[in-house]
């Protein structure tokens, strides 16, 4: 299991030492607007606790942690209108996935039609 740097950005993020969009705050979860959107709608939900990913969320999370979670997940696209017209939820983990921080984060991307998932190796 991959180690947690407290000195990565939504740490500090999460401790107020950077300011952030927030769109939802609740008692283990933080969602907050991405600094360089891909959509009209981009939202990082990020839990509260040191998790680098969902492995060692699923692992080490209390219940009460992983259903807030997934409630916030869900209460940012209802906030952000785009439950309606869909949506893309993703989560970048490790070096394949391209995750440039490393807290578990959830990417809520809407707000305009976002063509196929991925595009073919090049
Ligand atoms: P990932 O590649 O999945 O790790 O995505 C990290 C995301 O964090 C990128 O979309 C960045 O634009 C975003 N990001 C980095 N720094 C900040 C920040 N200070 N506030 C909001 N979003 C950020």
């Amino acid at each position: 299991m991959r180690s947690y740097d407290d000195q990565n950005i939504f740490a500090k993020i999460l401790r107020g030492e950077i300011p952030n969009d927030t769109v939802l705050d609740t008692e283990h979860t933080l969602a907050f607007r991405d600094i360089q959107p891909q959509a009209p709608v981009h939202v990082l939900v990020i839990p509260k606790g040191a998790y680098v990913d969902f492995a060692q969320f699923s692992a080490e999370a209390s219940d009460a942690e992983v259903l807030d979670y997934m409630r916030a997940i869900a209460e940012v696209c209802r906030l952000e209108g785009v439950e309606e017209e869909g949506f893309r939820a993703i989560s970048n983990a490790g070096r394949n996935g391209v995750q440039e921080v490393p807290h578990l984060h959830v990417h809520i991307i809407g707000g305009r039609p976002l063509g196929r998932m991925l595009q073919p190796a090049s």
